[in-house]
């Protein structure tokens, strides 16, 4: 098992590494504060300036798209991209700069394994040249939506077309008005069609008539503006029937192809965030002192240190082991992995920020340091693409199976 970053991809790395630590990083800052200036829901002039400079910069020297692992793409195998996705952890903008931004990768994904050659036209490859951006709706409201089977948006045959009425909400980038394209989540079959064939995804742009963004879901209370996690209704909308992926009652397949790369992408980049959260934890215990020493001599700080060396690296190796499994093309066998690393990364990185939280004291809550936002994101991502509980389900299932010798 090598779980190594090839070689030749080397240089590559250490030009993303520069570029996220010497001229994203210090971006950030400005690009949230421009939130606040006109309407929240768009883009300031500045702000899309900062993004489309970067993402310009990081298509030149062919640092783009480098999640998609398949033909045509960098050539990046899961366990390369591994090493790219840490260091794109540690900036907010990083991931969009390098078009490798949630949910537009997972998407594209979909309409790549999955789109009609339409759809590629229409779709996949403005969101490829990062054109423009799109959001995936499942989750809704009225049902406890970590286990799938229960979605019930739905979605009728009328003629050519396919009507939606429903609600969903927590559709990240829904309120980003480069948001074009949706792919949803529908019921499309009775009770008498077996549970996991009761449910399809379908292509939905995002001007079509009887759309309703309802409101922002709010993340300890930010809207996460322009972006959002928005709250849609669906009134009668209708679309294609060409629009429909793969057909009525593929919607589980498409669902195990699209969530797995996409929540070992997250996972890498919380491994970012607990990188940097442990150099801002260190840098301040260094430089500050309170009685008569620097913080990192006092009461349990060099052990929270440690543990923190300790956890990144057993988190890092789970996470590449993950990969791994991925690339050997197996997704039934690599799905246990990826529960394990989706339920220890966020887990380590937010205990690890909330550590560098405390050692920056009152500044460790505020808009001085990135920690703050970066602990709200790790937190969510303890609920996003799978509740840590449903995902130790899956490994606990996968361990028990070798005892009771049940199919997979
Ligand atoms: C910031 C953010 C962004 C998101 N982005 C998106 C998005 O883009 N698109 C989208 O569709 N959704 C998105 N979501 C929604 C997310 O995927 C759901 O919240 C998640 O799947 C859980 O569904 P639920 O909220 O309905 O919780 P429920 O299903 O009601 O579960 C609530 C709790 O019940 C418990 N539970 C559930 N199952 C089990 C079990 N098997 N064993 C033990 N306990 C269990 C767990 O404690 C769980 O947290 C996002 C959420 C957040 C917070």
């Amino acid at each position: 098992m090598d779980l190594g970053l090839n070689e030749s991809f080397a240089p590559m790395l250490a030009e993303v590494r520069r570029m996220v630590q010497d001229e994203i990083a210090s971006l950030d800052a400005e690009y949230f504060a421009e939130v606040d200036i006109g309407d929240r829901w768009s883009l300031t002039p500045r702000q899309s300036e900062i993004l489309e400079s970067l993402k310009s910069r990081a298509r030149e020297k062919g640092l783009w798209n480098l999640w998609y692992t398949g033909a045509g793409g960098p050539g990046l195998s899961t366990v390369d991209y591994a090493y790219f996705a840490e260091e794109m952890g540690q900036a907010h903008l990083a991931p969009e700069t390098f078009n490798c931004n949630a949910p537009d990768t997972g998407n594209m994904e979909v309409f790549h394994k999955y789109g009609s050659e339409a759809m590629k036209t229409a779709w996949l490859t403005p969101l490829m040249a990062g054109e423009i951006r799109s959001a995936y709706l499942m989750t809704e409201p009225d049902v406890a939506s970590s286990d799938a089977t229960n979605i019930a948006l739905s979605c009728t045959r009328d003629g050519g077309d396919y009507v939606l009425n429903g609600e969903k909400w927590w559709a990240t980038g829904a309120g980003d008005p480069r948001c074009a394209v949706y792919i949803v989540m529908v019921r499309t079959g009775g009770d008498d069609v077996p549970k996991h064939q009761r449910h399809s995804m379908i292509v939905v742009p995002t001007d079509a008539p009887g759309i309703e963004k309802l409101r922002a879901m709010e993340v300890y209370g930010d809207d996460e503006a322009p972006h959002g996690h928005m709250h849609i209704r669906f009134t009668d909308v209708r679309v294609p029937a060409e629009n429909m992926l793969l057909g009525e009652g593929r919607g589980f397949e498409i669902a195990q192809g699209r969530l797995g790369p996409g929540r070992i992408h997250h996972c890498m980049r919380a491994i970012g965030m607990a990188e940097r959260a442990l150099r801002l934890m260190c840098e301040r215990s260094l430089q500050r002192e309170a009685f008569g020493k620097p913080l990192a001599q006092l009461g349990g700080n060099f052990d929270y240190i440690a543990d923190a060396r300790m956890q990144i690296e057993q988190a890092r190796l789970l996470c590449l082991k993950a990969a791994w499994m991925m690339d050997q093309g197996d997704a039934r066998a690599a799905a246990p992995w990826i529960s394990q690393i989706k339920v220890e990364a966020p887990r380590i990185a937010l205990e690890i920020t909330d550590q560098a939280v405390q050692m920056f004291g009152a500044m460790g809550i505020s808009q001085d340091t990135p920690l703050a936002r970066q602990w709200a994101h790790l937190r969510t991502l303890r609920l996003a693409d799978g509740p840590d509980a449903v995902h130790r389900r899956q490994v606990a299932r996968a361990e028990l199976r070798k005892y009771t010798n049940a199919p997979a």
